[in-house]
């Protein structure tokens, strides 16, 4: 029998690592720039956590997604199927809603959804995520939204493109969805399985379906943006204001929703061109309701998560590609059975430094050159009889086929300079 990973999970190899530490690094820098404190909560929960977080207009496509089991105990456990409810767990259990707000976190990491998989939709996938809690001005909405698309940009990404709408307060909310009701019941025959069953619990989610019967009977629907209160259109204002302030580019879409009761009023979305057609790279929104919902105190919301093997997807798209996997700047070659000792002491001193490798075995100058080149090196340094009378090191710059004598007492200083120079 032939082993083989979980269909609609993968492995990251050695050589796919670079792009996803850039991702991480870019939102580290961008988030925590702004303030955010990183938080790292289990990969599973109680089911409740997740349960008690979308509520029950939720619909069931959201529930069949999570894989809940029993552990030894009877307790159901849930694999989190996305950061925001454990963060809010985390938060209440922590005392943190008791700090100065607003608190803002970060996060990332794997989560899992039972999905049909197709490019850009797996079953073990990762997101970055990102929360702003404890205030309700248009301005931490317009940050948040900020924040999405300057990680994004810090990605390597140039053409991604916000789009911002706002689903209203809860009576706008309701309001929608009553309109909704009655515009699709008559019709709901001509509905596909999944949006007659969201007409029935959520109207909004109407919206966001792909099938093209439906988007033809919600081209002539009226938008949430249409229905909004006065309140709900002044806030949508202020944060579009801010935007155009701070440079940030964005599209309004009057169509965007989000699937879950407490969401209201913005609601933004990231999206790609030339990622297939799961072209959203990520989305967020308000929340009120949420942290209530987990036994916290009454207190707002706003964030946000993309998916990272949909922003890597996006990174190859643009010029230049994503980031090259790099191999060690030197690589150590002894020529003979004494310099095994001594090229593996100096390699774990200029370790404290710089990318280092060495055979660990003696080699021929030919065999020690390709095994320096195979591993990826910018520099192969040959040590044998020669060399150690001159108490120096062969150095040859593969790239080039430069070859230089470097005494062994200004090889940090050569390895500095070239390092720099890379
Ligand atoms: P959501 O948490 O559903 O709002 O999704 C936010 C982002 O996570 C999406 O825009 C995708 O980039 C990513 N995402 C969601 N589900 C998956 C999945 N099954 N596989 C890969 N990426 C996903």
């Amino acid at each position: 029998m032939k082993l083989q990973a979980v269909k609609g999970t993968h492995d990251i190899l050695p050589a796919d690592q670079a792009p996803w530490r850039n991702v991480h690094d870019a939102a580290r820098t961008v988030l925590e720039r702004a303030g955010a404190g990183r938080i790292t909560t289990p990969v599973f929960e109680y089911a409740e956590v997740f349960e008690k977080s979308v509520g029950e207009s939720a619909d069931l496509v959201v529930q069949k997604e999570m894989y809940t089991f029993e552990d030894r105990g009877g307790r159901l456990l849930t694999l989190r199927p996305e950061f925001t409810a454990g963060v809010m767990r985390a938060f209440i259990e922590n005392g943190m809603h008791t700090w100065p707000m607003p608190v803002k976190l970060w996060s990332d990491g794997p989560l899992f959804r039972a999905e049909n998989v197709q490019r850009g939709r797996y079953r073990q996938f990762h997101q970055v995520n990102f929360e702003i809690l404890g205030l309700g001005q248009a301005v931490t909405d317009a940050e948040a939204v900020a924040l999405l698309y300057r990680t994004l940009e810090a990605c390597g990404l140039t053409r991604h493109r916000i789009r911002l709408g706002s689903v209203g307060d809860p009576t706008d909310r309701a309001a929608y969805n009553a309109y909704l009701r009655e515009a699709l019941t008559p019709v709901a025959e001509d509905l596909s399985e999944t949006s007659r069953e969201r007409l029935r619990l959520n109207p909004m989610r109407v919206l966001d379906s792909k099938d093209a019967r439906d988007q033809e009977l919600i081209r002539t629907l009226k938008r949430p943006l249409d229905l909004l209160g006065d309140d709900a259109r002044a806030h949508f204002e202020a944060v579009q204001r801010h935007l155009r302030s701070w440079g940030v580019p964005f599209d309004i879409d009057p169509a965007i929703v989000r699937g879950l009761d407490y969401y209201r009023r913005t609601a933004f979305e990231a999206h790609y061109e030339g990622i297939g057609a799961q072209s959203a790279l990520g989305g967020g929104g308000r929340y009120d309701g949420l942290i209530e919902n987990l036994g916290g105190p009454a207190m707002p919301g706003v964030g946000w998560a993309f998916g990272t093997e949909r922003v890597l997807d996006a990174m190859a798209q643009e010029d230049g590609g994503a980031a090259e996997a790099s191999g060690p700047l030197l690589f150590l070659v002894p020529l003979d059975d004494e310099a095994v000792d001594e090229v593996s002491a100096l390699a774990h001193r200029l370790r404290e430094r710089f990318a280092v490798s060495f055979a660990y075995q003696r080699r021929n100058p030919g065999k020690g050159l390709k095994e320096a080149d195979r591993a990826g090196a910018a520099y192969a340094g040959l040590l044998g009889a020669s060399e150690r009378a001159l108490g120096a090191l062969r150095v040859k710059h593969l790239a080039s086929g430069e070859q230089l004598e470097i005494g062994l007492a200004q090889l940090a200083e050569f390895l500095e300079g070239r390092q720099a120079a890379l």
